[in-house]
């Protein structure tokens, strides 16, 4: 949608006889829904996007107008000014109506999950999977080798079955797959969590209220930084369905604090009969320990650990689409199937295509082709030297120095966010006359945006998470944003 076009706000009059006189005036000088039509841009118009639509927008238009009038648009404001203003702004809402309001950005914050850019980039084994598939008919729920319906579970399942070795079902985004864990398992019944991994994920998404959406009532054990495997047997009682662990993903507490190991919580379920679930938000397939990351255990080690089910996100650390994944033992995968609730929640052909294409990635080990992985792993010598001949094909006047700065990009996403890896930044400060939040405005507000950081007065890039074919692109929208600032 384009911006709300701004009029000009004049300041309110002082109350007298002539108020109403003027308004009254102002208000006819306002065009007709007939005078705008009747502009030949507007003309034009008609026939690109229908008359229905054009005159839609123009009244809307007219209509604020008139409340801008009401509220003092500048008194000196004439029938001609109007109309014109009028055909302005109903062209810029069919522009805008005509562009995508979805597209691509150019990530240069070295955020390499950033959920409000999109998380993770998809390969382009992925990216051709799920142009493959949607133009035409697909085999999503059609068994070809008996010609009869099949499952769309399929697809995915054998890969993610190799890969954990044990069976797993995909759901719409890991919020989902929670959901429908806990409403299948333990609804009308008691979810035992520690107070300790109640989280809230950005964007208002807390642990408690999706609990609360499905019908298993929480029980809070131990305190915000401590809780010990008693405080959990203590709170075990009729109502208890089962146990659940939180990865605590975008924050982590240091100092004094306690949780009892996972194998603890196992052997605490199997003493009482109760399910273990462990959600691990990112949930890696892939070993980060490499990477020198503590704080991503692989999804395997939590089903090694012997829990009966695990919930992770496909676009996080696995590089994929938005999916959640919920694997584990064969009964309470197969339990959490068979609710009602599976079909809200299950995923579109596109998805099953992308997900099934990153997996198998995974178990090949060709772990350089996703994009999330291969940025995570490039190491800051690397990036230095991509940086180094980046800003050697640049071209700017002496308005702005550029330089190189190591500094630290962050995984993020609600995945470990704090965890960070060493980089080199490409820094740009203003000699003078130039602005450096007018360069990130017209960097955002370009073609493709790009989309950088501020911090001391400089504008940094972190080309980690700019595609290595997007850095030409980038170089264009940094000169034409310089230009532009001048
Ligand atoms: C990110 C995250 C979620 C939510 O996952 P979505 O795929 O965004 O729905 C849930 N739990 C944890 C621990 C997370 O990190």
């Amino acid at each position: 949608m384009p911006p709300a076009s701004n009029v000009d706000g004049g300041a309110g009059e002082c109350s007298n006889g002539s108020v109403n006189e003027d308004l009254e005036s102002r208000l006819r000088a306002l065009p007709s829904v007939d005078q705008v039509l009747q502009r030949p841009r507007i003309g034009q118009r008609i026939n690109g996007a229908g008359r229905s639509l054009v005159v839609a927008e123009t009244r809307a238009v007219l209509e604020r107008l008139r409340a801008a009038l009401r509220g003092g648009l500048s008194p000196h404001i004439d029938s001609v000014d109007l109309l014109e203003r009028a055909e302005r702004q109903v062209i810029e809402r069919l522009d805008g109506l005509a562009s995508p309001s979805l597209r691509p950005v150019i990530n240069a914050t070295g955020v390499v999950l950033h959920t409000n850019l999109g998380r993770a980039p998809l390969s382009a084994e992925a990216v051709q999977a799920i142009s493959g598939t949607a133009r035409g008919y697909t085999n999503l729920e059609y068994d070809l080798g008996s010609g009869r319906r099949g499952k769309r579970d399929v697809h995915a399942a054998a890969l993610l079955e190799k890969l954990l070795n044990a069976p797993a079902i995909v759901v719409n985004n890991n919020a989902a797959a929670i959901f429908l864990v806990l409403h299948a398992i333990a609804a009308g019944g008691e979810v035992v969590v520690s107070r300790g991994e109640l989280i809230e994920i950005g964007d208002g998404f807390r642990i408690p209220d999706i609990m609360a959406g499905s019908g298993a009532k929480l029980r809070e054990v131990g305190t915000t930084n401590r809780t010990r495997i008693s405080d959990y047997r203590d709170a075990v009682g009729e109502a208890t369905r089962l146990l659940m662990r939180v990865h605590p993903s975008n924050f982590r507490m240091v100092g004094f604090t306690a949780r009892p190991r996972l194998e603890e919580l196992v052997q605490l379920g199997a003493e009482f009969g109760l399910p273990v679930v462990d959600d691990l938000g990112s949930g890696c397939l892939y070993d980060f320990s490499r990477e020198g990351f503590r704080d991503e255990p692989p999804v395997v080690e939590s089903l090694r650990a012997g829990v009966d089910l695990v919930t992770f996100s496909g676009d996080k650390l696995l590089g994929g689409p938005q999916a959640g994944i919920i694997a584990g033992k064969p009964e309470w995968v197969r339990r959490v199937r068979r609710n009602p609730l599976f079909r809200a929640l299950r995923v579109d052909k596109l998805t099953c295509a992308a997900l099934e294409a990153t997996l198998r990635d995974c178990l090949f080990g060709r772990y350089d082709r996703v994009p999330v992985l291969r940025m995570i792993r490039q190491t800051a010598e690397g990036i230095q030297a991509r940086a180094e001949k980046f800003i050697a094909a640049l071209r700017f006047g002496d308005q702005v120095s550029i330089d190189l700065k190591p500094g630290s990009s962050v995984l993020g996403g609600g995945s470990t966010p704090e965890q960070s890896v060493p980089t080199m930044l490409v820094r740009l400060r203003c000699n003078g006359g130039v602005r450096i939040t007018d360069v990130e405005n017209a960097l955002r507000k370009g073609s493709p945006p790009v989309i950088a950081r501020i911090e001391n007065d400089s504008l940094l890039i972190d080309l980690r998470t700019v595609l290595e074919d997007e850095e030409e692109a980038l170089a264009a929208c940094l000169a034409r944003a310089l230009d532009r600032s001048n």
